[in-house]
C-alpha cells in the first residue's frame, strides 16, 4: 500500500464531484457513506458496492469470495468507528465507548496477506481475498495511524460546516482544508469578498 496513492472522488448528493483525498485508505473508507445525517452520502448500498470500492487502487484487494451481506454490515460498523475515533482524535477527545473495541475486533482476523508475482516487480494479494481480511488491514491501518507519528496530524477540515477528516501527511503540515478545490477556494472567496467590503 503506497501512501501517496490514497484519494477518492467523492460525490454530493446535491451534486457535484471532487477529488478528497484522507490521507489513509481507513479514513478514504470512512467517507464512504455513514448513518443518521451522513446517510444521504452513502455509496455502499449492496455488498458488491463493497467488493468494488476494496478492488480499486490504492488497496485493490479483488475479492475471490464476494462480499456477503454480514459482511456489509461489518464494514459499515468499522466504518462508524473509523470516523468516530478520527474526530475525536481531532478534537483531542477520548475515543467514544466502544470504538476501540470495534477497531480491535476487526484488526484481531487475518489481514490481506502480500504475494509477490513471479517476475518480483509486482505484488498483489495472496487467494483467497476474502472481505474480513480486507476490513482488517483497514483496522490495523487506523491502529497505527492513532498510535503512530501522525496522530496528531489528523485533522478536520477548518471549513465551519465541513465534518470531513484527514490525516495530514505533508511534510510542512499545514494542510487545512478536504480538499483545496471545495473549502479552501470557498474560503479564500469569502475572504476576499470580506476585504473587497471594507475597502472604500
Ligand atoms: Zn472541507
Amino acid at each position: 500500500m503506497r501512501a501517496n496513492a490514497t484519494g477518492r472522488v467523492l460525490h454530493d448528493p446535491k451534486g457535484g464531484s471532487f477529488r478528497f483525498d484522507a490521507g489513509a485508505i481507513c479514513l478514504d473508507f470512512a467517507h464512504t457513506g455513514g448513518e443518521g445525517l451522513y446517510a444521504v452520502f452513502e455509496t455502499l448500498h449492496e455488498p458488491a458496492d463493497l467488493g468494488e470500492w476494496l478492488a480499486q487502487p490504492p488497496m485493490t484487494a479483488v475479492m475471490t469470495v464476494p462480499v456477503t451481506a454480514r459482511e456489509l454490515t461489518a464494514a459499515k460498523t468499522l466504518r462508524q468507528a473509523i470516523w468516530d475515533a478520527a474526530h475525536a482524535q481531532a478534537a483531542r477527545r477520548p475515543l467514544p465507548t466502544g470504538t476501540v473495541a470495534t477497531i480491535n475486533r476487526a484488526a484481531a482476523a487475518a489481514p490481506l496477506i502480500p504475494e509477490l508475482a513471479a517476475d518480483a516487480t509486482t505484488a498483489g494479494w495472496a487467494p483467497p481475498v476474502r472481505t474480513t481480511q480486507a476490513l482488517s488491514t483497514l483496522a490495523r491501518e487506523m491502529i497505527e495511524l492513532l498510535s503512530g507519528p501522525l496522530a496528531g496530524r489528523i485533522r478536520e477540515c477548518a471549513s465551519d460546516n465541513c465534518p470531513l477528516v484527514f490525516v495530514d501527511t505533508s511534510r510542512p503540515g499545514a494542510r487545512r482544508w478536504c480538499a483545496m478545490e471545495r473549502c479552501g477556494n470557498r474560503h479564500k472567496l469569502r475572504a476576499l469578498r470580506a476585504r473587497q467590503a471594507t475597502d472604500p
